[in-house]
């Protein structure tokens, strides 16, 4: 491929022809390569890429400019060649064939599922740089989970290509454009965002976006996800590119890559008729480089081809292991130093780190015993305050959801993450919480209006104390309750990483912090010492579920725990429980700070 790209010298190019390389046109040859696929020797699926368009320049003529313009037309790998210049060199894809396809073909949803330190993130800058300058007022969202880790990438990936790339220097950055840690302007209207997102999306709120990178997405908690997307809704684009580091089999980034293309990296080695391909794992580990993991000879990545192993393209994911890129495998010192990890790491920071492999199942808070341990088979769930002795203070509890399995489409015909309202009453009868009304809105239940008709029916027939609610979803839901009951009656509730007590009150924000991994925590303590207690099994399970689908995990970054569920496995009971009790603990009292 690189004999049929023709560079574009940057100096031939003054500054009105360089605006014109924006022109949408230009967008939209960088689709040259789109990708088809037929069934390959090994009845897997290889994606091909056609033969690159080169490089051209055109003229034409600009009814708006009134003069003759020229248009550079060119895939997108070809621009980041020529346009991006780092430490005084061209961006170089020699040995990283790999990357071309992906940056080529113009997938709406790319997952890169990948180890450390093989360019994830200089895939995000060159990415979002290039989409900024080739399209004018292009808008795009970078979200990694911290701020600091948002500025990392701001100042170490961002920055270095706008300062050091000749003609993205000299055309497209001036003094009127922002040139913001957070925000980063070009001269033809584009702009990148950088924010960051991990126990709430409330950065990311406002924001209209072209493109939406999560970065880290392994770290991003999952119901966070949808919220994010929603940058995305008014875009003619609406391009997702998602990467991250694998961690457990339970993380939502396997959730993702189970929906996707699982591309994989295939190398051959032809010393088997016909030619074996060789999955990069620790089998091709050899101990001067990468081998076949059938005959031991030694294999050359840089032959390899992407293979997709599954028949999914909703998703088009991408497998990028340390084997494959080639200052690790040409380099013997950074070989003996993978060796050496292999050796000393656990094999799961082996596997996620190095290989870009999940590996075992995350740890779970709770087991099905000790759920069943605090079901009464004598309490039924209650469906009318007549079922119940009369006496008791009740609170309320709404998970706020979106209504979606999973499984269903979005507008734009894109898989949308599974979401339910959960509303669920309780009481306290002294120290021990009893959730005893729970409705999950499902199906033909989901519209808006239905469910907050049903929440307000039956918060007045229970008498409902205080009602506590997710301050994040919501369609404007929470000010109709204010409204219906009064302000004093409903607590908005927001999760935050940063808190010092478990609870504590934002008079400008007029909403309750929340510290999610205390609050989560002490529910599964509280089930284990049967301080909560529920209805019975047979109609407590499909709720159960909700409890039993989340996982936790360490975040080394944050240096915490990080409570999650697959986006498949929804957690809504749970977070309706803890909203119904925290709105018992403040009406009572109890544990704010
Ligand atoms: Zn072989």
């Amino acid at each position: 491929m690189e004999d049929e790209e023709k560079p574009v010298a940057s100096g031939e190019i003054d500054p009105l022809e360089a605006e014109d390389l924006a022109g949408e046109e230009t967008a939209n040859t960088t689709d040259v390569a789109q990708y088809n696929q037929q069934i390959s020797s090994m009845n897997q699926l290889e994606l091909q890429t056609p033969a690159y368009q080169a490089a051209s320049v055109q003229t034409s003529f600009n009814e708006k400019l009134g003069k003759e313009v020229k248009k550079i037309k060119a895939p997108r790998s070809t621009l980041i060649h020529n346009l991006i210049h780092l430490n005084g060199d061209k961006f170089d894809f020699t040995g990283r064939g790999y990357l071309r396809p992906i940056y080529d073909c113009n997938y709406p949803v790319i997952l890169l599922k990948t180890g450390r330190q093989v360019e994830k993130s200089q895939f995000n800058a060159n990415m979002i740089v290039i989409n900024s300058i080739c399209v004018p007022y292009y808008k795009t969202l970078y979200v990694s989970p911290s701020h600091m880790q948002t500025r990392q990438f701001s100042a170490d990936k961002v920055k270095p290509i706008r300062d050091q790339s000749p003609l993205i220097k000299n055309f497209f950055i001036n003094n009127s454009v922002s040139d913001q840690v957070f925000e980063k302007g070009y001269a033809n209207g584009s702009m990148n965002y950088l924010r960051s997102a991990y126990l709430n999306a409330d950065r990311c709120r406002g924001i209209s976006s072209d493109t939406l990178c999560i970065d880290e997405i392994q770290d991003v908690i999952t119901a966070n996800i949808p919220v994010i997307e929603e940058v995305l809704s008014h875009s003619k684009y609406g391009y997702k590119n998602y990467t991250g580091t694998p961690k457990t089999q339970d993380n939502t980034i396997e959730y993702f890559w189970d929906k996707s293309s699982q591309c994989e990296w295939l190398v051959p080695c032809n010393a088997h008729t016909p030619t074996h391909w060789n999955f990069l794992d620790e089998k091709s580990i050899g101990v001067h480089g990468p081998i076949c993991n059938q005959c031991g000879r030694a294999i050359n990545p840089a032959d390899g081809k992407w293979h997709a192993l599954s028949t999914k393209r909703d998703i088009m994911g991408f497998r990028i292991s340390q084997l494959m890129v080639p200052w690790k495998y040409t380099s013997p010192v950074k070989w003996k130093e993978l060796l050496w990890k292999m050796e000393n790491w656990t094999r799961a920071q082996f596997y996620n780190e190095c290989l870009g492999l999940a590996y075992d199942s995350a740890t779970k808070p709770i087991t099905k015993t000790e759920i069943m341990a605090c079901c009464h088979s004598t309490q039924p769930l209650i469906t009318h305050p007549s079922q119940m002795k009369a006496g008791q203070t009740l609170f309320a509890g709404i998970d706020w959801g979106e209504g979606t399995d999973g499984s269903e489409r979005g507008m734009s015909g894109k898989l949308r993450v599974a979401s339910y309202t959960v509303f669920t009453i309780g009481f306290y009868i002294g120290q021990v919480f009893w959730p005893i009304y729970i409705r999950k809105f499902e199906g033909k239940e989901t519209n808006p209006e239905y469910v907050l008709q049903q929440i307000v029916r039956a918060c007045r027939q229970f008498r409902v104390q205080l009602i506590g609610a997710d301050w994040g979803h919501g369609w404007g839901m929470n000010e109709r309750l204010e409204k219906i009951f009064g302000k004093n009656k409903v607590v908005k509730f927001i999760h935050v990483s940063s808190l010092k007590g478990r609870r504590h009150f934002d008079p400008i924000g007029l909403k309750m912090q929340l510290s999610r991994n205390q609050l989560i925590s002490e529910i599964f303590t509280d089930i284990r010492t049967k301080k909560i207690q529920f209805p019975r099994w047979q109609e407590f399970e499909k709720y159960a579920n909700d409890l039993l689908g989340v996982y936790q995990e360490y975040n080394e970054y944050m240096r915490s725990i990080k409570y999650d569920h697959r986006p498949d496995h929804p957690d809504d009971f749970l977070h309706s429980l803890i909203y119904a009790r925290e709105a018992a603990n403040i009406y009572y009292g109890i544990g704010g700070s």
